[in-house]
């Protein structure tokens, strides 16, 4: 069934984590504008993509955001808060995205921290996607990110987000210097769009596997 709706749950303060949803969280991570917000508004939209629930954070800040896919609404209706009366499903944690130019050391070490400790310490953990960006030499970050997410033994996928702005024959070099840059096998990244779709349905496969769902 298609998923009915996504809710924000809670933002990471000082060093705590949020809230456990009891329900595996993937992680979202990138370079800043490589398209976080707009690939977890595809995922949850249904056909046609009628509604983009998932705000954007304002500028660099070091908070994750986690999101809820909550299940179908039971019949009943409300909670009495206005809150629909449906359960978490999945959990989709939005961290802070890195590669800001002009922030200062304090802010970089802040988001650092903050991805680490979620990373290290969410049991919730199902799997990381790392967004880069399919027309882009990925950089001395985003191999950073992945060597950080290898040492936690965190399974990830990377996706090539944006695939739509690549012409035909420019897909193949785009891919393999993405391929090179992150010593990624064969077959990989997966190219995603959230314009037209494409490796949305692939995705969703190897999320529900990762979570055993
Ligand atoms: P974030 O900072 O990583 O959350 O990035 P956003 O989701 O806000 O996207 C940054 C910019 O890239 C916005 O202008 C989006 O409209 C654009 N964008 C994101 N995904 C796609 C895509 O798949 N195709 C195209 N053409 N543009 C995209």
């Amino acid at each position: 069934n298609a998923p009915s709706d996504l809710t924000m749950v809670g933002a990471y303060v000082e060093n705590r984590l949020p809230p456990s949803l009891g329900v595996p969280e993937i992680a979202f991570l990138g370079r800043s504008n490589v398209g976080k917000s707009s690939l977890l508004n595809r995922l949850v939209s249904k056909a046609g993509g009628d509604t983009a629930r998932v705000g954007k954070t304002p500028g660099a800040t070091a908070s994750v955001n986690l999101y809820a896919l909550l299940g179908p609404k039971r019949k009943g209706g409300n909670s009495g808060l206005g809150a629909p009366d449906a359960k978490p499903i999945l959990g989709f944690a939005d961290l802070p995205g890195f590669g800001y130019a002009k922030l200062s050391k304090e802010t970089k070490e802040g988001i650092e921290e903050t991805a680490e400790l979620y990373l290290g310490k969410r049991r919730e953990l199902a799997l990381g996607i790392l967004l880069v960006d399919s027309r882009r030499v990925p950089n001395a970050d985003d191999r950073a990110v992945l060597a950080a997410c290898f040492d936690l033994g965190l399974p990830i996928i990377i996706v090539a987000t944006k695939s739509d702005k690549l012409k035909a024959n420019e897909v193949e070099l785009a891919m393999s210097t993405i391929r090179d840059g992150l010593g990624l096998p064969d077959g990989q990244p997966l190219r995603i769009s959230a314009v037209t779709g494409e490796g949305i349905r692939d995705l969703w496969g190897i999320i529900l596997d990762a979570c055993e769902m």
